[in-house]
């Protein structure tokens, strides 16, 4: 059965997708969205040896080799044709999933939305997409086995209509910020705990980076500010 994570995730990709799946793993979402869906197809792509066996076995156990296709590959590269209309990139840090898609920018000429479950730093996406054409459409949080995890999806827009201003909205994001349900206010008192627990340490400390310190006590007052 797939995660409740990923069953989120899949919600946004449509009837009769054609996606690449970024880090697919064992390639449980393509398989699942072409089981259920028998006009989807896939490209699961891996840079790993490892995860790109297992998802080739577990495309093999389902005989869906027709249709999804597993690639080894480093990230957007895997995506050698123009059909490809979606792409998700899920179970990463949002640094590296802004660099995937950054370091993959003429590959996105045709996409129309992308999906993305970032572990930590969604504000690092969120940025990432206001700059280049993607306009956030919607996001979601949830608490999973104890983890709190956070997708957010964007569609590909010749100009943004929705600016997320200042950094409110980058840092919570405008949909969850607005929702404010009970997984991110959990994960926003745990974020401020975190915050307050390293500014003691760079006080503690002989050297300060005054410039991250400020930045951290205006992020600690930020968070008080909506959890209030
Ligand atoms: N996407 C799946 C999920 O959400 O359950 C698997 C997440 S797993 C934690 C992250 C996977 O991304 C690993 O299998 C790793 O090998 C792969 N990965 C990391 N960097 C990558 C890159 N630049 N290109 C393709 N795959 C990458």
């Amino acid at each position: 059965v797939l995660s409740e994570r990923l069953k989120t995730v899949a919600m946004y990709l449509p009837q009769n997708a054609y996606f690449a799946d970024i880090g697919s793993d064992h390639a449980y979402l393509p398989c699942y969205i072409c089981s259920v869906d028998p006009t989807a197809t896939a490209i699961a792509g891996e840079i790993n040896e490892g995860p790109f066996q297992s998802a080739k076995k577990h495309v093999q156990a389902l005989n869906l080799e027709n249709r999804v296709k597993v690639v080894k590959g480093d990230g957007l590269e895997v995506i050698t044709n123009y059909d490809v209309r979606q792409i998700v990139i899920a179970g990463m840090g949002g640094g590296l999933i802004r660099s995937i898609l950054d370091n993959g920018k003429d590959k996105l000429k045709n996409i129309e939305r992308v999906i993305v479950q970032p572990n930590v730093d969604a504000h690092l996406v969120r940025k990432w997409f206001v700059q280049h054409h993607f306009e956030l459409v919607a996001e979601q949080i949830l608490k999973e086995d104890g983890h709190i995890y956070e997708i957010l999806v964007a569609d590909s827009v010749d100009e943004t209509n929705v600016s997320l201003d200042e950094q409110k909205d980058i840092l919570f994001g405008p949909y969850l910020l607005h929702e404010k349900n009970e997984a991110f206010i959990e994960k926003w008192q745990l974020e401020k705990i975190n915050r307050i627990r390293i500014i003691g340490q760079m006080q503690k400390a002989k050297v300060v980076d005054y410039e991250k310190l400020e930045h951290f006590k205006q992020e600690v007052k930020l968070i008080e500010e909506v959890l209030r």
